[in-house]
Order: C-alpha cells, then structure tokens, then sequence
C-alpha cells in the first residue's frame, strides 16, 4: 500500500502511534545538530534544517524550506535506544553475612523509530546478527528489538562523508521497515510518499487521511533517488576481500596513527560498534555493590588488557584493529561488512581521519608508492 500525506498526515501518524502505547523517537535540531530524542508531535522535526558535514565538520544549515528530512546522518545512531551506554547487570547485597544477588529485569520500552535512514536500518541488522545470535543472546537487546516499530525514510541530500551507496545500504529503504517514507519537494510544497512494509504499518496508514499515490509521485521519489544517489558523498572500494592482505608494514599504517588520537570518538558514533567494559563499584561500607556493562571502544588501552598488559600498545595497532575488524574480519564472523557507510566516523574524528582515504591509500602496495613517488 502506497499513500500520499501532508505533514497533517505526519502529525496523525506520529498520534496514532502515540495512541498505540508507544513512545517515538525522532529526529530533531538540537545543540546545534540533528539528533534522535523522544517527540510528541511532527512539529517537533527539524523542518528547515539540513547541515553541512566533512571530516571532523558539522554544520548546521537552514534550508529555507519545509523540509523535514533534508538533513544526512543524524550526528547520533539508534543503537543506544536498545544496547544502551550504560546497563546494570547485577546488583548485589550483604545483610547479616548474607549475600544476595539480584539480576534486574531489563526493561523494554514499547517505541517507534521515525525517520530511521536506510544505512541505520541496515546497522539494526548487523546488531541483529550480533546480539539475537541464539548462542549468545543480549537480554537488553532482545525485550526491546522485537517489537520496535520502524518509521524509515529515504534519503533525498546525502552527505559529504556519506558513501552507502558503496556499501548497498542505501539511499532508499527496501526492507525492514513497518514504513517508509519519501519526501516529494515541488512547486506544489512539501508532500511524503508512505509505503508499508507490514501489517502493523498497513493498518495505521490506513486510519490516517492521505490520497492514492499517483504516477506522477513515485516519479518524483525516484527523481529524488537518482539525485541522491548522484552526489554521493564518498566512495568506499568494493575489493576488499583481496586487502585483507593488506600490508601489516605498510608506511600508511604509521602515516594514521600520527593522526589517531586513539580518542574512541569513531566507535561511540558508530552505529554497528558494540563492544564493551564491565565496571564494579561497591558502596564505602561494602554493604553494596553494582556491575554495570558500558560501551567501550578498541581505541582504548585498557580494552585489549589481559593478564601482564595490553595486546595492542600502540595506537597503529589499535587503528588497524578497528579498520580491519570493521571492513574485513566482520565478514567472516557476521557474513557481512561491518561499515554501513553512514559516514559519522569521519565527520565525527577530531582531526577527519576518513577510511574512505585510508582504504583507498592502504590498497596502494607500499613499493608502486615509493617507486612513484607518491608520499606514504
Ligand atoms: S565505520 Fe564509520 S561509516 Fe562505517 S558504519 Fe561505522 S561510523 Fe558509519
Ligand atoms: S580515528 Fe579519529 S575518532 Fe577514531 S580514535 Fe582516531 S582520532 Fe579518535
């Protein structure tokens, strides 16, 4: 079923569900970027804003119009919604010599995402993989995945650190979704093609006012599409399965890690990056003691340490970790690239290290650079 609303339209979708039980998560242009945070109403997206975004820049920008998804990646993933910063795994008690342990329940929020991009649409899969594989299922993860009710819409204004077109993820939702949602921009305004992918999403577009779409609408989605997919950001090389050879004393590897900060800031913003520490704290009289899980990141230190010190000192060997993890050994563990091309590592990298660049430099074999000249 394919629909036409106004932004009236937005508005009883985003009711109906609220009418549903659920709480919705949307974007909006807070602190000067988009972020994702709990909305009550369609007036509450970012209408008029896109921004403006390279490695390490962020720059919101006002279009001038009623755009309500005229922006790229939102500067936050959806990943914290349901593998959260910070989750209590046990808390225990002494009483009287008597110990006792309790494993909280996790809680499972009943949410909408909208306006979920296709490259985090594609990101909730991999974490699908990840933390539903029967063998080791997350508990936070799976009372909450299941039931999310997923709001997608295409991209129409790629980013310059955007490439899912290399990584086939986007521009434009194809699966996974309850909705998607087009933004058609003319001379007669701002309109959004609605298309369900489910039951659940049939049966709420059909209590909301909206028109049949006509040919002339899915002509201009796929216009806008065409557009999108013409100014792709970056480009990710495909080959990556022959680097994975890639040179361990290749002259680049040294050339990023002078860069690297080894701040994390890339594996926070990523929106497939999962790993993660344990952290104790006990109340001064001992009587008390919590475990909490928190995100962590490759990049630091203390993540790769194991009896007598850390495996990876060196930032190089912590960037090269992450890049090859990411970009090569996920296939053989998750059947799928790690990297969804959302571009937020690169925007988000303090000093703009893109892996765009650094794939592409890395795939030069170090003795045609030399022999030509080019700078390692
Ligand atoms: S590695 Fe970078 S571009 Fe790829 S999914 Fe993570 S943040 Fe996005
Ligand atoms: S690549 Fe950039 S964001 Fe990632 S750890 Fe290094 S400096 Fe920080």
């Amino acid at each position: 079923m394919t629909h036409v609303v106004t932004a009236d339209g937005l508005d009883e979708l985003i009711t109906a569900l609220r009418d549903d039980g659920r709480t919705i998560i949307g974007p909006q242009a807070r602190d000067g970027v988009i972020t994702h945070d709990v909305i009550d109403s369609a007036t509450e997206l970012p209408r008029g804003w896109t921004e403006e975004q390279n490695g390490g820049r962020y720059q919101l920008q006002a279009t001038g119009t009623d755009e309500r998804f005229a922006y790229s990646s939102p500067s936050t993933s959806w990943k914290r919604f349901l593998y959260p910063e910070r989750t209590l795994m046990l808390r225990a008690t002494r009483d009287n010599g008597k110990v006792q342990v309790d494993i909280p329940e996790p809680d499972a929020p009943s949410v909408a995402f909208f306006g979920i991009r296709s490259c985090d649409l594609a990101a909730l899969g991999i974490l699908d993989r990840v933390f539903l594989d029967p063998d080791a299922t997350d508990p936070t993860y799976a009372a909450r995945r299941p039931d999310v009710f997923i709001v997608a819409v295409g991209c129409n204004n790629p980013g310059n650190t955007c490439f899912c077109v290399s990584m086939d993820t986007g521009p434009s939702p194809t699966s996974g979704f309850d909705l998607a949602i087009s933004e058609l921009v003319d001379d007669d305004g701002v309109r959004y093609l609605v298309e369900s992918g489910s039951d659940r999403g049939a049966e709420l577009l059909a209590g909301i006012s909206s028109k049949s779409a006509t040919d002339a609408d899915h002509a201009r989605a796929a216009t806008a599409q065409e557009h999108a997919v013409a100014s792709m950001g970056r480009e990710l090389r495909s080959d990556l399965g022959p680097l994975a050879a890639l040179d361990a004393d290749h002259p680049r590897w040294d050339d990023v890690a002078d860069r690297c900060l080894a701040c994390g800031n890339c594996t926070m913003v990523c929106p497939t990056c999962f790993c993660s520490t344990t952290e104790e704290s006990t109340s001064l009289t001992g009587a008390e003691s919590e475990r909490w899980r928190v995100w962590d990141s490759c990049y630091s230190l203390e993540f790769s340490h194991m009896h007598g010190g850390s495996a990876r000192t060196s930032i190089k060997s912590r960037y090269r970790q992450w890049l090859l993890h990411k970009l090569v050994t996920w296939q053989d563990q998750f059947d799928s690239s790690g990297c969804v091309g959302c571009g937020r590592c690169i925007t988000w990298c303090p000093v703009g290290i893109d892996l765009t660049a650094e794939i592409a430099a890395l795939a030069v074999p170090a003795t045609e650079r030399s022999n030509e000249g080019v700078e390692a």
